[in-house]
Order: structure tokens, then sequence, then C-alpha cells
């Protein structure tokens, strides 16, 4: 048994560990209703009908619901605390892909993994996120870098972009929210268009991190990791008995996906031409960041559904969901959501999007936005 390195750092702070919170399993999801056996679905604090979103759902929900200082760790493959801390009204910073080690997590997709921070501040989220980044030797992706004080920001006038396309797909009441919140502040703006991000995002997206995931749950066959039964027939009969038993229905899908894509004859066609969308995606993030310091847009093109509307979504129309979140994750560049207004009496989320290593920007920006309540 050992602690993940950020719980240690967060230890040796000071900090209290109260809990582990619901969560989708192995982070597949946007609504925290793909648990698993055994566990509870979270419930939005601001209407108990509603999902808390995902994956992380339940970090944020319970940051949204205490009434104790508090801050939380969450986990975002393509959105997972971005999105909750949207739905839920909190604050959710996820940072540079390698800022916060990884061990110790659970992997969904290597290249893709960042381990962030909720709070029901950006100051509280900025806080725990200073103490848990730092370079790590157990984790090989781990940048090495300089201790930032991101809690003693304060807000900053800055020049924020407008994502053009991601204002376009979303709710009118979203959009307007998001807009009336950006304009108050004052600062120096300009449209942006991300045409490629906003287009491939998504189908990129989904094959890499299924290709990535399929391969990391192979460790689940009964062996070391996984349901343990009783040990009969092949090696391949109790490998299959095991995983159809212990997997749930969507960790199935993105198995069977994932190794489709990953698959002779079909690996050049999906997954390696994925890889090269992503890095044409990441060009075009970084040709925005040459004219502006954040990038802003809707964190989730909708507010908090209700359990009814999402058991009634297709397994692609709930990918489809992630459409803001996805491009800054796929370019592994740091993001925050706070909250700007409501709608339909539930939260909305203004995301704020900076460079690599560009959390200092973003938290300026972000505790600006903030400072509008
Ligand atoms: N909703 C996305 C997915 O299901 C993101 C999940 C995450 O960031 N862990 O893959």
């Amino acid at each position: 048994m050992f602690d993940a390195t950020v719980i240690e750092k967060a230890r040796a702070e000071g900090a209290i560990i109260i809990g582990k919170t619901s969560q989708d399993a192995f982070g597949f999801g946007t609504f925290s209703t793909n648990v698993g056996l055994g566990f509870e679905i979270p419930k939005n604090p601001h209407d108990i009908k509603r999902a808390c979103g995902g994956s992380s759902g339940g970090s944020a929900g319970f940051a949204a619901l205490t009434k104790q200082t508090h801050a939380s760790i969450g986990q975002s493959t393509g959105g997972s605390i971005a999105c909750p801390a949207s739905f839920c009204g909190v604050a959710g910073i996820t940072p540079t892909y390698g800022r916060v080690s990884r061990f110790g997590l659970i992997d969904y997709a290597n290249s893709l993994d960042k381990i962030g921070s909720i709070g029901k501040t950006v100051g509280d989220a900025a806080l725990l996120l200073e103490v848990i980044s730092g370079h790590d030797a157990n984790d090989s992706t781990s940048l090495k870098q300089e201790k930032e004080e991101f809690s003693k920001l304060v807000p900053e006038k800055l020049k924020i972009g407008i994502v053009k396309e991601l204002f376009e797909n979303c709710d009118a009441h979203v959009k307007k929210e998001c807009l009336k919140a950006v304009d108050s502040l004052g600062m120096k703006t300009e449209e942006i268009s991300l045409p490629l991000n906003s287009k491939y995002g998504i189908s990129a997206y989904y094959l890499i991190s299924t290709a990535e995931a399929s391969t990391n749950l192979a460790r689940y066959c009964g062996m070391r990791y996984g349901l343990h039964e009783k040990l009969e027939g092949s090696f391949d009969e109790y490998f299959s008995k095991v995983r159809s038993n212990g997997f749930g229905e969507e960790a199935k899908r993105r198995i069977l996906l994932g190794t489709f894509a990953r698959m002779a004859g079909f690996r050049d066609a999906y997954y390696l031409r994925a890889m090269k969308a992503r890095t044409a995606l990441i060009k075009e993030f970084k040709k925005a960041f040459s004219r502006v310091d954040v990038l802003a847009n809707p964190t989730m093109p909708l507010v908090a559904p209700t359990f009814e509307a999402i058991f009634k979504l297709s397994p692609l129309q709930q990918y489809a969901m992630d459409l803001c979140t996805v491009p800054a994750n796929l370019a592994g560049m740091p993001h925050a959501s706070i909250p700007v207004g409501k709608h339909e009496n539930m939260p909305v989320g203004l995301m704020l999007t900076a460079d690599h290593m560009g959390e200092g920007k973003m938290v300026q920006a972000s505790l600006a936005v903030e400072a509008l309540k």
C-alpha cells in the first residue's frame, strides 16, 4: 500500500483527507452515471434530479455541498474536472499535462491524464494546485518546473480570445451568460476561430483515449488486477469470464473501440491519423496564443441535465457533450471552469484556457471572472 504523490504532498501541507468520492469507473463518462457496481451515482446538490457531471462528479458535488473549507482532487482526461465544476457551480483547475505527478493514479489514457483541483473558490483550487504541483521521479512524464505560488496571484488585465465555434454549438442561455461575463471583465478581446479543434477534437480524442484505455485495461485479467474468480478452464476462458463479469458496459464499449483502432490494418487509418490530427490541433492553439493570453468558451454546451434526459442519450450523443472541453485536454493545456451565472436555476461555467505552463495567467483571469459576482 502506498499513497499517490498528490496525497503525500497534500498531507505534508497539513491537509486532512476525508474520503473518496464517486466517479465514472476508470474516468469513462461525462455524468458520473457509469459508477460501477456497489457505488452510488452522485446527485447534483443544486437539484438532485440532475447529474453532477463527470467523470470527477462526486469530487465537484461535494465541494459544492459542504459548508466547510474544502478542496477536492479530480482527474481529467478529456474534461472530467471542468465539466463537473461547471455543472456544480464550483471552480475546477486542470493543469498543463505533466505539471502534477500521476504516480498512484489509475490510468485511463496515459498521454492525456492529468490530476487537478476543485474548490468553492478559484483561490482554494489554486492553493491545492500549488501544493500538488512539482516534478516527481516516480512519473516519467512529470515536468521539471519552478515552484509557482498560484495562491498569491491577484486578478490581472489580460487579452481574452473568444472561441467562435465553441460558442456556436451551445444552448443560447449558456452562451449569453458566458458572453456577459467576458464582456463585464472590460478586458481586450478578440474573436478566435479554432475550426480544426471544433471539427476533429471529439473524433481524435475518442480514438486516442480508447486506444490507450484498451491497453491499460488489459491488466484487469484476474491475476494481479481485476475480479478474482475460481481458477478453472484455460487462461483465455478465465480471462474472458473475469472481464465479462467485472467490467461495466461503458468499459467494454471502450475496450472494443480502442482495440479496433489499434488493430493491424486499421492502425494507420484510425489511431495514427488521430495522432496526426492531435498535432494539427496543438498548432492551431499555439497560433491563437500568439494573439491572446487566454481563450474563453462555455465549459459545457448546457447546464447539468436530468438523469432522465441522460439515460435517453446514445453513447455518441454523450461523447458529443465534451465538445468544448476536449480540445484543451488533447493539447495538454491548462484550463479552468469558473461559475458565471445561472440558467433554470443551475450553474453555468465559463472555461478559460492558457498556453502550456500558463497556469499563472489562467488563474489571474479566473480570479477576475470570479470577482464579477
Ligand atoms: N467525458 C470524457 C470521457 O468520457 C472525459 C473523461 C475524463 O476526462 N476522464 O472520456
